[in-house]
């Protein structure tokens, strides 16, 4: 299992550069088509200190200044940022545009503000309700943080993670409680808790802000009763109404989990679109409640490399690494949530 996790890691590094090559190759000589682009973001931190601090899982590790680098290469090459309500309005079939995502509800996105200001473009925040309701620290984070107290690698702190997705939310917190104390699901500080109730209700009215479904608990539906499925999506729209006053058209099935029930029950909850972690480019124009507008695939950034060269494989027509995920030769693009 630990060699496994080496191998692929060894085995991604090498795909994606071949990719930046067919990347550049692919632009320069047939060009881009009109699509929507989507990209996967969790926590933004501030400088490589709060990265190495072990407070927090840095999952992808994007700064905020990375961050800015990603908007700055599409304003470039002249995509335009949209919002799910354009989607619904309906695109251009020769447009080129993006939709910015945040898993999960960290107070710590407050920090794309000012990027958002600074070009103008909108995103969308998912947020896991109950985290939100409880001040809940997020399960991987609380893994990573006791793990790591233990003198635990990165790979025990992998595979225990990848156990827990099989899991449902409160399987997992009973466990970390019994193993690391009745607390252990207490944020530690400003980096790893999720925004409270009244500051997710200013955030919520900012004009490049928008709230989306991200079920009540974080959970992996795939491990779900249909009842619960219902309830663990509804209730997240339930909560986000009273909380901010909108209901969401938009659902992030946690860890891009999901099946037709699941986007059927995510529709008959009043949602009209929906993203994974699949990564790809959507085609366009995408019709509401469409099944392929309820499964946009997402992009995911990550800060160790290099931030140009990764938008320039999203735009890209052609990834051998986007093609071996297809034919299912890969399994997880790596760590997501
Ligand atoms: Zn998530």
């Amino acid at each position: 299992m630990l060699r496994s996790v080496k191998t692929h890691a060894l085995l991604k590094t090498a795909i994606c550069s071949l990719d930046q090559i067919i990347a550049n190759a692919s632009l320069q000589l047939i060009g881009e088509r009109g699509a929507l682009l989507s990209f996967l973001f969790h926590g933004l931190f501030q400088d490589e200190g709060e990265l190495s601090a072990g407070v927090v899982d840095p999952q992808q590790g994007v700064t905020v200044e990375m961050f800015g680098s990603f908007i700055g290469h599409f304003k470039n090459q002249s995509y335009k940022f949209i919002s799910p309500a354009d989607i619904m309005e309906g695109l251009q079939p020769q447009g080129k545009y993006v939709l910015i995502t945040f898993d999960d509800g960290y107070y710590n996105n407050v920090r794309a503000l000012p990027v958002l200001e600074e070009f103008d473009v909108p995103a969308v925040f998912f947020i896991s309700t109950d985290h939100v309701r409880r001040g809940k620290a997020y399960w991987w984070d609380v893994i990573f943080r006791e793990f790591g107290r233990r003198g635990r690698t990165k790979d025990e702190v992998r595979v225990a993670q990848n156990k827990c997705k099989r899991l449902k939310t409160g399987a997992v917190e009973a466990w970390l409680k019994a193993e690391f104390g009745e607390h252990s699901l207490t944020p530690v500080g400003e980096l790893d808790r999720p925004f409270s109730k009244s500051e997710l209700g200013k955030f919520a009215n900012h004009r490049l802000v928008v709230l989306g479904n991200h079920t009540k608990d974080h959970a992996i539906l795939t491990n779900y009763s249909t009842a619960e499925i219902s309830e663990q999506i509804q209730g997240a729209q339930d909560a986000i109404g009273e909380m901010t006053g909108k209901f969401p058209d938009i659902i992030a099935y946690p860890n891009g989990e999901y099946s037709e029930d699941i986007m059927q029950m995510a529709q008959a909850a009043g949602l009209s679109l929906g993203v994974v972690v699949e990564p790809g480019k959507n085609k366009v124009p995408i019709r509401a409640l469409a099944r392929e507008a309820m499964r946009m695939k997402r992009f995911i950034i990550w800060g160790n490399s290099g931030i140009d060269a990764q938008c320039r494989a999203s735009r890209s027509d052609i990834s051998l690494y986007r093609t071996l995920k297809q034919i299912h030769f890969i399994t997880r693009a790596g760590f997501s949530y």
